[in-house]
């Protein structure tokens, strides 16, 4: 072959990995932005990494993300209660070794500030029960829940239920495409909570993520499969964790972890947004 032929044949070989790419990465999400849905310190970082770095203080952060499908708006966790944003000095924690939160701007405001209203939030889906998670969840009355059967039959400390009943709700078991097409796929990993669950979403330029939910709650812990004190099956956990990284090798994708300062630190906040 001379050697512009063979350029052609590398060309074409070229442009068909890259049509074939792009068919992988097909998407109907076209933004996803990251909300800050609470800043805090955690008092003992050890009740997170049992033995490691006890007495520790660390400072946390708490991410909603707001996914826009084709079909319509998907809110991933709800951060801690908007009310917090109110106190001057945040909401100290019962337990000293706990998370003292705060929050510089309510989850409303930064809707508004995208035009979005509550009324247009499709669905709401909570990794897990605990409050810096569902603490804004009765923002959207309308919206339908995602949650897992096992999460939403927990009973509260108080021995209640954790939502509202009249709360329109899909009870899941297990994994759910939620748009039908792949894009949004909420994936079952128990451990830190009875039916706690993360999120893998496709992006057409940044490509796949999993959000952790608290599946992990900081880089270190991820890299060494420390599983926190506070958790109720240690087993599922670590079991949930494999599954996390198993897909991660399979999708190539990024993990996001929740409260990671670090990595937030790291990544654009809206307004800005990912597609
Ligand atoms: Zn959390």
């Amino acid at each position: 072959m001379k050697r512009s032929s063979i350029l052609i044949a590398a060309l074409a070989v070229l442009s068909i990995s890259a049509v074939v790419a792009s068919a992988q990465t097909k998407s109907d999400v076209d933004k996803l932005y990251i909300l800050n849905c609470g800043e805090g310190v955690a008092g003992d970082i050890s009740r997170w990494s049992p033995g490691v770095d006890v007495g520790k203080s660390m400072d946390f952060v708490d991410n909603c993300y707001l996914i826009h499908h084709s079909l319509g708006w998907l809110l991933w966790d709800t951060g801690v209660a908007d009310a917090i944003a109110a106190m001057p000095d945040g909401q100290a924690p019962a337990d000293p070794k706990a998370i003292h939160w705060r929050r510089p701007k309510t989850l409303a405001s930064q809707l508004d500030q995208l035009a979005v209203r509550p009324a247009d939030i499709k669905f709401v889906a909570i990794s897990h029960t605990h409050p810096d998670h569902i603490g804004n969840v009765e923002l959207f009355p309308q919206a339908v829940l995602l949650v897992q059967k096992a999460e939403y039959d927990w009973p509260s400390p108080s021995g209640g239920g954790r939502f509202k009943p009249e709360h329109p709700v899909t009870e899941l078991e297990g994994d759910y495409d939620v748009f039908g097409d792949g894009s949004v796929m909420i994936i079952s990993t128990p451990g830190h909570t009875p039916g706690h669950q993360s999120l893998l979403v496709k992006l057409l330029k940044t490509g796949v993520l999993v959000l952790s939910g608290d599946a992990v709650h900081f880089k270190s812990n991820w890299e060494n499969r420390r599983v926190p004190s506070i958790n109720t099956d240690k087993d599922k956990t670590l079991i949930s964790m494999q599954r996390i990284a198993d897909l991660l090798a399979k999708e190539n994708a990024q993990l996001w972890i929740n409260h990671d300062k670090a990595q937030r630190d790291s990544l654009k906040m809206a307004p800005d947004y990912y597609d």
